[in-house]
Order: C-alpha cells, then structure tokens, then sequence
C-alpha cells in the first residue's frame, strides 16, 4: 500500500472533500492525491455511492477506449434550511448541500418583536417552502441573526440593542422541530462570509464587509477568516460614535454612533425633518432618482459620516477590499460616493494604496449563501462524515443527530 510520507490514510470523509471540490473526479485522481492503493479507493468510493453522497457517470468525454467514470458530489443527497435575519427583512430558504436555493421566500418581520414570535414563524416558513419533501432529507439548519453571537453555543449576548433576543440559546428552539444541527452566527458575519467566498474567492483574503440598512453593521473577513473577537463581538462598526454627528442619542444610550447619523433609519428621519413626506426607502429611491437636491446632500452626508468610522477600521485592519451591502447602500450610489470620498482622504496612504470600495456583488443572496455554507462546512466536514460511517448499532443517535454545535 502506498502511502505518502508522513500522511495517515485518507479517510472516507477526506475522499469526499477532494469530489465536492472538484479537486478529484475520478478513482485515479483519488489514488493519484491520496497515496491510497487501488482496493482502498474503492472501499472509500463504494462507502460515498452506498450512503448517496456521490454519483457516478460513466459518459466523461471519450478518449479513446472506455472513458473513466467521473465522480461528482451529490449535491440533492439533502437539503439545508436558512435564514438571513435583518432588523426588519427576513430571506428564507431551502438549499441544497451545495448551498444553491431551491426554494425561497422573503418576510417582512421586526427582529424585535422576539424570538418567540420570530422563530416559530420561521420554522412554519421553512414547512411551507419544504412542501411535500420528507423531513428526513433536513441535514442542519444554518441562521444569522443581528445580535452579537456566542457562536459555540449560538446563543445571543447583544444587550444593548436586542433586548428580546439578550441570552437566547437558539438551537434547541429549532431542534425541537427540527432534529438536526442548527448553527447561528451574527447576520452581518454570515452575510461577509456569503460575499466572501464566493464574490471573492481566489480575489482577496482580507475584506470589510459593511452593512448599510435600517442599521449598521460590519463583518471582518482577515486572512481569509471571519474575525470574532473575545466575545463575538468584532465588528460591532454601527456604535462607534462620528465626529459631527450634531448630537443625536442612539438606542445604545450613547451619542452620535454612525448607527444613529447614517442608517437607512436615519436617513428617513433627517428628510422627515426637513420636512420631506418619506415612509420608507423606496421613497428615497425615487426622490435619489429624480436627482432630488436636498435628498442627495442628506444621503451624501450619511455616507460622509459612515466613511469617516470606515476609514478608521480601515487603517486597523487594512483590507484588500470594502464591500458597502444592504439595502441603503446597494440602492444609493451617493451614499458609497460619500464614503469613498472620506476613506480615500482621512486613511493612510498605505492602507488605501490598492484598497477598493465597492458595493455588494451578490446582493441580498449573500445572507442565504453564507448561511448554507456555514451549515455545509460542518455536517460535510470529513470527521463529521467519518464520524457518520460507524455501523447503525454504534452510532444510536444518527450521524445528523449527535452533533448540536460545533465551533468555528
Ligand atoms: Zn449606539
């Protein structure tokens, strides 16, 4: 048997991860990037067909003789159930463990009317979007909710602003209904990860990813990783006050956060003030449209201030790129003007030698990209898919039910 110097034998969950990624489509590209002998790839290959995971066809392009079978992961073998949590929108989905929607449903709902309120609401969502699929396809539920995130134990910790979701321990309340992994990350976060990974991949391993919508908030992507912080808390951008912000009292209690002076919350308060007949930012969007003047110096000035808090995190951490997503800034071009205006003066030289700003390019899919892959990456994890290949007897809790949470 041939193995590679100082490699242990590749397991079944290791083959596995070659064919999801496209790394190795056939026995031989297996043998060839594992050291395993012949007899042992087919062990591991006959496990991936037995359990569904892979599929096999043998009409590659002929090469003369009879075409090697290729190899390819099974992305319909079950589906994943997300949700991207806003302030005030809602995306939810059922994807494939590919992460692609299947089905896909949008809600209008305040975050803060709690999670018993929003939860069950969620899960009747999910029945509905499942329709007649049989619930024992579920592999793991993935969600992102804007609070701050113990990730381990997906439990919320934001006090300050989410005081209906402060200390909740989220996946026994899905498990309940659904008995399968349930993982949560802060919205933001997932919705950087989502950008991250596949906008992104290849491009950059350094990105700030900054969410402008009814609020504010950041996710750091630093070498090629989502920064958390001690608590979960890092990128927690939209409280960190502005200089002439003109005195306004944010929620937090504190003054003048680029939360309270930019958001797409503010912006509609400041043209209420100024006495313009606004109820929502498709109001905006028109009066943006017309080339309002008034309008366009209140949404400039939002993005002033923003970039003025960007340009900070930007001399911190020195990404390759800044991404301005939801819904204010992928609607108003003066809003990402404005900050690009401030970040490319008030940041250093260095940090802004190649630093793009840019707005989202997957848009309001990203919350749902990120959630799937947050999810696929641990319940299609090798160990966690070894783990699952113990015979039934041994394993009386199931390969999907064992595992609650696991951390990033
Ligand atoms: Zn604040």
């Amino acid at each position: 048997m041939s193995r590679r110097p100082g490699s242990t034998l590749a397991s079944t969950g290791e083959v596995l991860q070659l064919i999801r990624t496209g790394e190795a489509a056939t026995r031989a590209d297996i043998g060839r990037l594992t050291g395993l002998s012949r007899p042992a790839v087919q062990m591991r290959v006959a496990e991936l067909l037995e359990r569904n995971l892979i599929v096999e066809d043998t009409e590659g392009p002929s090469t003369g003789g009879r075409p090697p079978a290729r190899l390819t992961f099974n992305a319909a073998a079950g589906v994943i159930l997300v949700a991207s949590l806003g302030a005030s929108r809602t995306q939810i989905a059922v994807c494939d463990l590919a992460g692609a929607e299947l089905a896909r449903t949008d809600l209008e709902i305040d975050v803060e009317r709690g999670p018993d309120i929003v939860l069950p609401l969620l899960m009747d969502l999910w029945d509905e979007l499942l329709g007649d699929r049989p619930r024992s396809q579920v592999r793991g539920v993935g969600l992102g909710v804007p609070a701050t995130v113990e990730f381990a134990a997906g439990r919320t910790e934001s006090v300050r602003v989410m005081a209906s979701w402060t200390g909740v321990v989220i996946p026994p309340l899905i498990e309940a209904r659904f008995p399968v992994p349930v993982f949560v990350d802060n919205d933001v976060n997932v919705i950087a990860a989502g950008e991250y990974r596949t906008a992104y991949a290849g491009e950059v391993r350094d990105l700030l990813y900054v969410k402008v919508s009814t609020r504010i908030g950041a996710g750091v992507v630093a070498g090629g990783e989502i920064l958390r912080g001690a608590l979960g808390a890092a990128g927690e951008i939209g409280h960190i006050p502005v200089r002439d912000g003109g005195g306004v009292l944010c929620r937090c209690g504190n003054v003048d956060c680029v939360d309270s002076v930019a958001s797409g919350t503010a912006i509609l308060r400041d043209l209420r003030a100024r006495g313009r007949d606004v109820s929502s930012l498709s109001d905006v969007v028109t009066l943006v449209r017309a080339g309002d003047a008034e309008t366009m110096t209140v949404v400039r000035r939002a993005g002033r201030l923003l970039g003025e808090v960007i340009a900070s995190a930007v001399n911190l951490l020195n990404p390759a790129v800044v991404v301005l997503g939801g819904d204010v800034a992928e609607r108003f071009q003066p809003l990402v003007s404005g900050v690009r205006e401030v970040v490319y003066r008030r940041s250093t030289a260095l940090a802004t030698r190649s630093l793009r700003i840019e707005r989202s390019r997957l848009g309001p899919s990203a919350g749902i990209t990120g959630c799937a892959l947050m999810v696929i990456d641990h319940i299609m994890a090798p160990e966690v898919v070894d783990a699952a290949s113990v015979p039934a007897h041994q394993a009386a809790q199931g390969p999907f039910q064992g595992l609650q949470v696991a951390g990033g």
